[in-house]
C-alpha cells in the first residue's frame, strides 16, 4: 500500500460567494470516490447553510513531506488576560516578546480567509495578498487510508475533526522554513479556545484567550529571516504536501476550569488549586489519556450500547415513568429511611424478588452504589475480601471502601481462588465477589464451580448480575437462571438490558434488612427517583411477557460472530458482549477508527483496561440490530482487520 499514488482532494463549499465549509485531505486513488461523496455530504450538512456552489478538486500529490505531530498540551485559563500571559510567556522562549502588539492585530485579520504573516520582531506585515492572507493547504494526518502508520485516524470524512485538523495545520506550519511561531484565535465569538504553537514548545491550547462576544479572530504566523525567504515560506506553506505522523483523534478531554466558568473573583476555586489541577490535566493530557463527554451521535450504527433490550426507549417503560412521575415527583425527596420510600420502590423490590426467586431485594440509585454499599456493610476490617482481576470498578472501591484485606484471584482461576481462601487464614467472614458476565470479554463466571469454592471455604458467595440480567439464562434472568443455583447474593443494575438507572442487591430477607440498616450508599442518599423505578418495573414485566428476548439477543450476538468466523476472524460469545481480539493498540485504534468512517461504532479496548498487546474491539449487540446490520458491520470488520495498519 505504501507505493500508492496519492492525491490532494479538497473540497470548498460557498453561498451567494460567501465560504461556508471547505476541508482537504490526501489520500490513494481508490479512495477518492467515497472520500467524494463523504465531502460533499458534509458540505450539504454544514450548519451555516445549504451551500449554491461546491467545488471539489482532486490532483496527484507532488512529492511528501513526513511530520511528527507537535505534541499537544492545554493550559486551562479562566480569563482572557490570563490567557494572553500564558501566550507570552510560552513564546517568550522563542524569543517572541511583544505579545500584545501581536494580539491586538486580530483586529485586522477578521474575515481573512488565510493568515497574517507577520515578522516576529519588527510585527511587519509579509503577505503579498493582504486581503488574501497566507493559506496553509496540503496536508493531512498519516493514517486516513493514505498508506502511513494509522494510529489515529480523523474520523468519518462526513464530519469534521476541528482538533486533528488544527494540529495537522499547526505541525506544517510549525515546520515551514522560517516561522517561528504561530497564534490562532477562532473568529467564532462563542468560542474563546485558541493555541499557540512553535516546533520547540509543540502546540499548546489555552482554554480561555479571548472575551466571550469577541468576532476577532485568525491565524497570525511569526516569520524571522530576510525578506527573501519570504517567498519560499509561503511557496512551502501554499504547496508542499505533507503528511502528519501521530496525529490525535479527538481534542484533548477538558474537565475543568472551561470558558462557561464564572468570572474571576467569583470563581469558587482558588488559583493555587486550579493551577495544580490544571497540572494534573495537562499531564494527563500529554499521555493521550485525557477523556471528554461527547454527545451521543445520532447516525451510527453502534455496537457500544448497554441498553441489550432497546428497553430505554420502549413506549411501555416511557410510559410507566412518566405515569410515575405524575403521581409522585421528579424526585423522591429524601433518603429512603427518611420519607424517600414510595410505592414505586415497594413494588419494584418485591418484583426484582420475584424476577430472580429470592425472599428480597435492596435497590440503590445506581449499580455503582450498590457494589460499593454492600461489598463495604458485609466485611470490614479484620474481614477478608476476594475480587476476580478483572471485577469491574465498583467492586473494586466497594472492596477498598470495605478496609477488609482484599485479595484479588486470577480472572476465572478457581484454584487460584482456593490458593487465596488458604492464604487469609482464618476471619470473622470472607467474601467472594465476581462479575457474571465479565464487562470487557464478555465471558461467563463457571457459577457452581465458584458456588463449590466458597462452600467449602465457609465464604460469602456474591455475583454482579450487571451484563447477565436480560441476557443470560433461558428467559433472561441471569447467570443464576443458566446454571440454576444461587449465590447468597445478586447485585445487578437497573440501567443496561433492563433499560431505566439504579442497582439491586436479591438476596434473604435477613441480609435485604441487613444492608436497608447499614449500608452506607442506601441510608445517606436520596431515593431514586420513582420514575426510573416504575420503568424497571415494567421492563421486568416485559421480560417476563416476552421471555424469548434474552435468547433471541443472544443468538444476534452469536449471528454476528459467526459472520466474523466467516470472514476469517476468530471470535466467541456467550452472551451480548462480542470481543474480537487484536493485539496491537494502534491496529486496534487503527481498526476502531477506520470502523467509525464508515458509520460504525465498535470501540478499542486497550491498556490499562486489558493488558499491553491485548488490545481488542469490544462490540455489544443489541435486540435492535437487523441481519443485514450484523452482516454489514461484520464485512466492514473483517475488512479493516486485514488492510495493513
Ligand atoms: C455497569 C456496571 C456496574 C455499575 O452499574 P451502574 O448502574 O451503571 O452504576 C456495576 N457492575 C458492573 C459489572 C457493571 O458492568
Amino acid at each position: 500500500m505504501s507505493d500508492a499514488r496519492l492525491f490532494a482532494v479538497k473540497m470548498r463549499a460557498a453561498r451567494a460567494g460567501e465560504h461556508i465549509s471547505g476541508a482537504e485531505r490526501i489520500v490513494p486513488a481508490h479512495d477518492i470516490p467515497a472520500l467524494a461523496a463523504a465531502l460533499a455530504e458534509r458540505a450539504l450538512r454544514h450548519a451555516k447553510g445549504v451551500p449554491d456552489e461546491i467545488h471539489l478538486k482532486v490532483e496527484e500529490a507532488g512529492e511528501i513531506v513526513h511530520l511528527e505531530a507537535l505534541p499537544v498540551s492545554t493550559h486551562v485559563t479562566q480569563t482572557p488576560a490570563e490567557g494572553r500571559a500564558v501566550a507570552a510567556r510560552l513564546l517568550a522562549g522563542a524569543g517572541i516578546t511583544r505579545i500584545d502588539e501581536i494580539m491586538a492585530r486580530f483586529s485586522e485579520t477578521y474575515g481573512m480567509r488565510g493568515a497574517m504573516l507577520l515578522d516576529a520582531d519588527t510585527l511587519e506585515r509579509l503577505e503579498p495578498d493582504r486581503a488574501r492572507g497566507v493559506r496553509a493547504t496540503y496536508m493531512d494526518a498519516a493514517g486516513n487510508g493514505n498508506g502511513q502508520d494509522a494510529r489515529c485516524p480523523r474520523g468519518d470524512a462526513r464530519k469534521k475533526n476541528h482538533f486533528a485538523e488544527a494540529v495537522v495545520l499547526a505541525t506544517k506550519v510549525a515546520n515551514a522554513p522560517g516561522i517561528v511561531g504561530e497564534i490562532c484565535v477562532s473568529d467564532d465569538p462563542d468560542y474563546v479556545t485558541g493555541y499557540v504553537a512553535t516546533k520547540e514548545i509543540g502546540y499548546c491550547r489555552i482554554t480561555t484567550i479571548k472575551e466571550k462576544g469577541d468576532p476577532c479572530g485568525g491565524r497570525i504566523f511569526l516569520y524571522r529571516g530576510p525578506r527573501e525567504g519570504v517567498a519560499e515560506t509561503i511557496e512551502y506553506l501554499q504547496k508542499q504536501c505533507v503528511l502528519v505522523d501521530n496525529a490525535p483523534t479527538s481534542a484533548p478531554r477538558q474537565t475543568v476550569a472551561a470558558s462557561s466558568d464564572p468570572p474571576p473573583g467569583r470563581s469558587g476555586v482558588s488559583p493555587l488549586l486550579d493551577e495544580a489541577l490544571a497540572g494534573d490535566l495537562r499531564e494527563a493530557d500529554s499521555q493521550g489519556l485525557l477523556r471528554m463527554c461527547r454527545e451521543r451521535p445520532a447516525d451510527i450504527l453502534s455496537f457500544a450500547s448497554n441498553d441489550y433490550q432497546n428497553l430505554a426507549e420502549d413506549p411501555r417503560l416511557k410510559a410507566a415513568a412518566c405515569a410515575a412521575i405524575q403521581r409522585h415527583g421528579a424526585g423522591s425527596g429524601a433518603s429512603r429511611l427518611v420519607t424517600g420510600t414510595l410505592p414505586e420502590h415497594v413494588r419494584l423490590e418485591r418484583h426484582l424478588a420475584s424476577f430472580k426467586g429470592t425472599e428480597d431485594a435492596v435497590v440503590w440509585a445506581t449499580g455503582y452504589m450498590a457494589n460499593v454499599g454492600t461489598i463495604s456493610a458485609l466485611v470490614g476490617k479484620g474481614d477478608a475480601v476476594f475480587s476476580d482481576a478483572l471485577n469491574h470498578a465498583s467492586i473494586i472501591d466497594g472492596c477498598r471502601l470495605s478496609r477488609a484485606d482484599v485479595f484479588v484471584y486470577r480472572h476465572g482461576d478457581m484454584d487460584d481462588l482456593v490458593r487465596q481462601l488458604d492464604a487469609a487464614g482464618p476471619r470473622r467472614r470472607k467474601l467472594v465477589v465476581s462479575d457474571a458476565v465479565f464487562s470487557m470479554d464478555g465471558d461467563l463466571l463457571d457459577l457452581p464451580a465458584f458456588l463449590e469454592v466458597c462452600r467449602r471455604a465457609g465464604a460469602v458467595s456474591m455475583i454482579d448480575e450487571a451484563h447477565a440480567t436480560g441476557v443470560v439464562g433461558a428467559t433472561g434472568r441471569g447467570l443464576t437462571e443458566h446454571f440454576d443455583c444461587k449465590p447468597d447474593i445478586i447485585l445487578g443494575t437497573l440501567s443496561k438490558a433492563l433499560g431505566s438507572e439504579g442497582g439491586f442487591v436479591c438476596a434473604s430477607r435477613t441480609a435485604c434488612d441487613y444492608l436497608r440498616n447499614k449500608s452506607r450508599s442506601f441510608i445517606f442518599s436520596t431515593a431514586p427517583g420513582p420514575g426510573a423505578m416504575a420503568a424497571a418495573d415494567t421492563a421486568l414485566s416485559v421480560l417476563e411477557a416476552e421471555p424469548g428476548r434474552a435468547s433471541a439477543l443472544r443468538a444476534k450476538a452469536a449471528r454476528f460472530a459467526a459472520a466474523l468466523n466467516e470472514a476469517g476472524v476468530a471470535c466467541a460469545t456467550q452472551s451480548a458482549i462480542v470481543p474480537i481480539p487484536v493485539g496491537d493498540e494502534r491496529t486496534a485504534c487503527a481498526v476502531s477508527a477506520a470502523l467509525e468512517r464508515e458509520g460504525v461504532l465498535i470501540p478499542a479496548i486497550r491498556y490499562p483496561t486489558v493488558a499491553r498487546g491485548a488490545a481488542r474491539l469490544r462490540a455489544a449487540v443489541d435486540i435492535g440490530k437487523s441481519d443485514a446490520d450484523l452482516r454489514r458491520a461484520a464485512a466492514l470488520l473483517s475488512a479493516a482487520l486485514r488492510m495493513p495498519s
